[in-house]
């Protein structure tokens, strides 16, 4: 009989890595699983984006492995070497971030998904960009809604509720651009129940005009409950699944 090596059952700090996406995974899986009993709606209505912004391609390689489908990224220079040297494994790149008008083609030429669309200017460039996609589907796009209440934040965060619609329209009329719904982030130190109910209104105004803008990405690692209670069907969660991430200035 052949003897193992004395390592053959130790973990190697790879894998301990990965046992813990595994052991966090199933966590947040859970968390969306009583959120989505909570709200009274099926555990299929909302998907998990896992937010890998600072984090290794070998994460969204263990991601991978462990069944993730979907993966978001927030800085164009950082997502865009990823996605290219993640190709191989079938992933959908979700574009979460806030969008220079001067790389939006550039985005449009990798990501499946673009959930921060906030106005015209990045619109067109990510129509200029589509154009030039390789496998020649149109790109999903989502408008991404500010939810501060006036005097709060920062005002680099989506467009106003009010002007959500002729961005909307604008979308809908470029061919290699497909409208799929919204996004939103909750307005910092406040409840975020109010803002997702001021979302949700949004989206049902958006699809009233436009039906396959059914999406509502919204819900973060510390507020997906409350963000599945008010109708998302996509929660963008990342430090619950990948640990807390470098602070950056
Ligand atoms: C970073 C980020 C997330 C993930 O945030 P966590 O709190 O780490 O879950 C979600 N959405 C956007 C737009 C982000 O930039």
């Amino acid at each position: 009989m052949i003897e193992e090596p004395d390592s053959w059952m130790t973990t190697t700090p790879s894998n301990a890595r990965t046992e813990q996406l595994r052991h966090n995974l199933a966590t947040v899986h859970d968390a969306i699983a009583a959120a989505c009993a909570a709200a009274g709606r099926p555990r299929d209505a909302v998907s998990l984006t896992v937010v890998t912004k600072f984090f290794p391609e070998a994460d969204v390689r263990r991601l991978a492995n462990l069944g993730v489908t979907d993966v978001g990224e927030n800085r164009h220079q950082e997502a865009q070497v990823k996605a290219q040297a993640c190709a191989d494994l079938g992933l959908r790149w979700h574009f979460i971030g806030s969008i220079q008008s001067n790389k939006a083609a550039a985005i449009a030429r990798y990501a499946d998904i673009v959930e921060s669309v906030d106005r015209l200017k990045v619109a067109r460039g990510l129509a200029r960009g589509a154009a030039q996609r390789e496998d020649g589907s149109p790109l999903k796009c989502l408008i991404q809604i500010s939810l501060d209440p006036p005097g709060h934040g920062d005002g680099r965060s989506g467009v106003a509720p009010e002007r959500a619609l002729e961005l909307a329209e604008f979308i809908s009329q470029q061919p290699v651009l497909q409208l799929r719904g919204v996004m939103a982030v909750a307005p910092l130190g406040l409840p975020p129940e109010p803002a997702f109910e001021q979302l949700a209104a949004v989206a049902q105004t958006l699809r009233g005009q436009f039906p396959e803008a059914e999406w509502i990405s919204a819900g973060m690692s510390h507020d997906l409950a409350a963000a599945i209670q008010y109708g998302a069907t996509h929660v963008r969660v990342g430090s619950a699944i990948l640990g807390p991430r470098p602070q950056i200035k």
